[in-house]
C-alpha cells in the first residue's frame, strides 16, 4: 500500500519511482523546491506536481499567458497541461480577467447567496440536458463525495461500484483500484482509508459489462450507485467502448441503482455539453453528474447535479446534508461563467485543430524513431501510450514503457514544452495555442522521439 497506484494527481500509477535529481540548470526552481520541502510535504500541494514519475526538479511557475508558462528561472514553456484542463481559453484570458477583477472589486465572499452563483448554475443547467439542478462546491473531490452521499441517501443503499483506473478525487471510498480483472472487494490504495470505507466499494475492470452484470447479480440490492468517468482521462485517455455507457445506464436502471457520470475532466471540454454530448443516450442519461476543472476557469469551483427528484434530497430541502463556507464564491463563479461563455464553437474547433496537429506530429516523430506508441482520444483530449496496442482498461494502461515516456518528457521540457509529468495523463490544449505555440511543439518532437528511443 502507501502510494496510490492509479490516476490523476496520484500521478505515479505503476511507474517506477524515480528519485528526483537536483537539477542545476533551473536554480531558482531548485531553491524553491528546497524551501517548499521544509514546509510542505514533498514540496507540493498535489502529488503529481512533484515529478516523482519522471524525476528531476519540478518547475515553479512565475506567470502564464495564453499558451505559455514562464518559470521562476525565466524559461518559457508551451503548456500542454493547462492546469489539468481548466485553462481551455488559455492563461489570463482578457475576458476572464476582467470578470474576475470586476467581481473581486465588489467583495470576495459574502456568506449569503449572491447573483454570480445563480448565473453559473443556469449556464451549466442550460448546457446539460439531463441536469435539472446543480449544487456548487469547491473541488471535484467534493463533487464526487457529495454525489455519492446523495446517491446513498436517495437509494438507502451503501455499496458503490467504480472502475479500475478511474479517478474521482481523493474520496475515501473511491481511492481504490482493482486487483486484476475480476470483481473484487477493494483494499484501500492509500494509508488512512478505513477498510470499512473501501469495503463498501466494488472495483471492476473498465469497459467490461459482463463484470458489472455479475456484480449486480450478486449484490444488486446493496448497490447505491455506479460511478464512472464519462470518458476516463486519468489512466491516460481510454474512451468507453461503443455501448458501454448505454450498458451502464440499462444495468443500473434495472437494479434501482443510480448512475453517476463524472465529467470533472471532460465536462465542457470534450464538447459544450462534455462527453455526454458526444454519445447517444437511447436508454436515458445518467442520474447525477459531477463537474469541475473547466467550469471554474482556474478557480476552485466545482458542482454536482442531475435529476430534480434526486437533488431534492439535499439539505435544506431534504435529509442529505451538504454545505460549504465558500461554495458558490462570487469571484470563482465569475471566472467560471466567463470561461463557459467564452467556450464558443470557434473555441472547440480550435481545440480540435491544435490537438490533432500535435497528436499527428507526435505520432509521426515516434514512428520515425521506431518508438511503439498508441494515441487515444476523447473529444480533443488525447494521450500517448508508449505501447503498440490499444488500451481498453487499467491493466493495458499499466503495460507501457514508462521509461521511454520519462526520456521523452525531459527532452520536451528541455526544449520548452511542458507535458503532464506522467505517462498516465491526458494532454490538454487551449484555444490560445496559436500557430507559433503549435510550431514550437512540433519542432521539439523529433529530438524528443529520438531520446525516447535511446535508453539511458
Ligand atoms: C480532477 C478530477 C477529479 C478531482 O477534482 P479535484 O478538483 O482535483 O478534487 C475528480 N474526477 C475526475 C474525473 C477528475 O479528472
Amino acid at each position: 500500500m502507501g502510494v496510490p497506484a492509479h490516476g490523476w494527481e496520484t500521478g505515479v500509477m505503476s511507474s517506477p519511482i524515480v528519485t528526483p535529481q537536483p537539477t542545476t540548470d533551473v536554480p531558482a526552481s531548485a531553491a524553491l523546491l528546497e524551501r517548499a520541502t521544509r514546509v510542505i510535504p514533498g514540496g507540493v500541494n498535489s502529488p503529481v506536481r512533484a515529478f516523482r514519475a519522471v524525476g528531476g526538479t519540478p518547475r515553479f511557475m512565475a506567470s502564464a499567458s495564453g499558451p505559455w508558462l514562464t518559470d521562476v528561472d525565466g524559461n518559457r514553456y508551451v503548456d500542454l497541461i493547462c492546469s489539468w484542463g481548466p485553462m481551455i481559453l488559455g492563461h489570463a484570458h482578457p475576458d476572464v480577467l476582467e470578470a474576475v477583477n470586476s467581481a473581486a472589486a465588489k467583495g470576495f465572499s459574502f456568506g449569503t447567496p449572491s447573483e454570480n452563483e445563480v448565473l453559473l448554475a443556469e449556464e451549466i443547467v442550460s448546457r446539460m440536458d439531463p441536469v435539472d439542478q446543480v449544487r456548487l462546491v469547491n473541488s471535484g473531490t467534493e463533487a464526487t463525495m457529495s454525489a455519492l452521499r446523495l446517491a446513498r441517501g436517495f437509494t438507502g443503499r451503501d455499496v458503490v461500484v467504480k472502475f479500475a483506473g478511474c479517478y474521482h478525487g481523493h474520496v475515501d471510498a473511491l481511492l481504490a483500484a482493482a486487483g486484476s480483472g475480476v470483481a473484487t472487494f477493494a483494499l484501500p490504495d492509500s494509508a488512512g482509508v478505513p477498510r470499512s470505507s473501501a469495503g463498501e466499494t466494488i472495483v471492476l475492470p473498465y469497459n467490461d459489462l459482463a463484470a458489472l452484470e455479475a456484480a449486480f447479480a450478486e449484490r444488486g440490492h446493496e448497490i447505491a450507485a455506479v460511478i464512472t468517468e464519462a470518458a476516463p482521462g486519468n489512466m491516460g485517455v481510454v474512451p468507453p467502448a461503443p455501448g458501454f455507457t448505454e450498458g451502464l445506464r440499462r444495468i443500473t436502471a434495472d437494479h434501482g441503482a443510480l448512475l453517476i457520470s463524472d465529467e470533472v475532466m471532460t465536462g465542457f471540454r470534450c464538447s459544450p455539453s462534455g462527453y455526454h454530448g458526444l454519445e447517444e443516450h437511447p436508454s436515458g442519461a445518467a442520474d447525477l453528474y459531477t463537474f469541475g476543472k473547466v467550469m471554474g476557469g482556474g478557480f476552485p469551483t466545482a458542482a454536482f447535479g442531475g435529476r430534480a427528484d434526486v437533488m431534492a434530497m439535499l439539505a435544506p430541502q431534504g435529509p442529505v446534508y451538504q454545505a460549504g463556507t465558500l461554495s458558490g464564491n462570487p469571484v470563482a463563479s465569475a471566472a467560471g461563467l466567463a470561461t463557459l461563455r467564452g467556450c464558443t464553437p470557434e473555441v472547440y474547433a480550435r481545440l480540435d485543430v491544435v490537438s490533432r496537429a500535435i497528436a499527428d506530429a507526435t505520432s509521426a516523430a515516434l514512428t520515425s524513431a521506431s518508438v511503439p506508441h498508441t494515441i487515444q482520444w476523447a473529444g480533443s483530449m488525447f494521450s500517448v501510450f508508449f505501447r503498440d496496442a490499444a488500451v481498453t482498461g487499467y491493466d493495458d494502461a499499466r503495460d507501457q514503457d514508462t521509461d521511454a515516456f520519462r526520456r521523452f518528457f525531459h527532452a520536451m521540457l528541455g526544449q520548452g514544452v511542458h507535458l503532464p509529468p506522467s505517462a498516465f495523463e491526458s494532454w490538454f490544449v487551449s484555444a490560445a495555442h496559436d500557430d507559433a505555440a503549435v510550431d514550437h511543439v512540433l519542432s521539439a518532437l523529433p529530438a524528443a522521439a529520438r531520446a525516447a528511443a535511446t535508453p539511458d
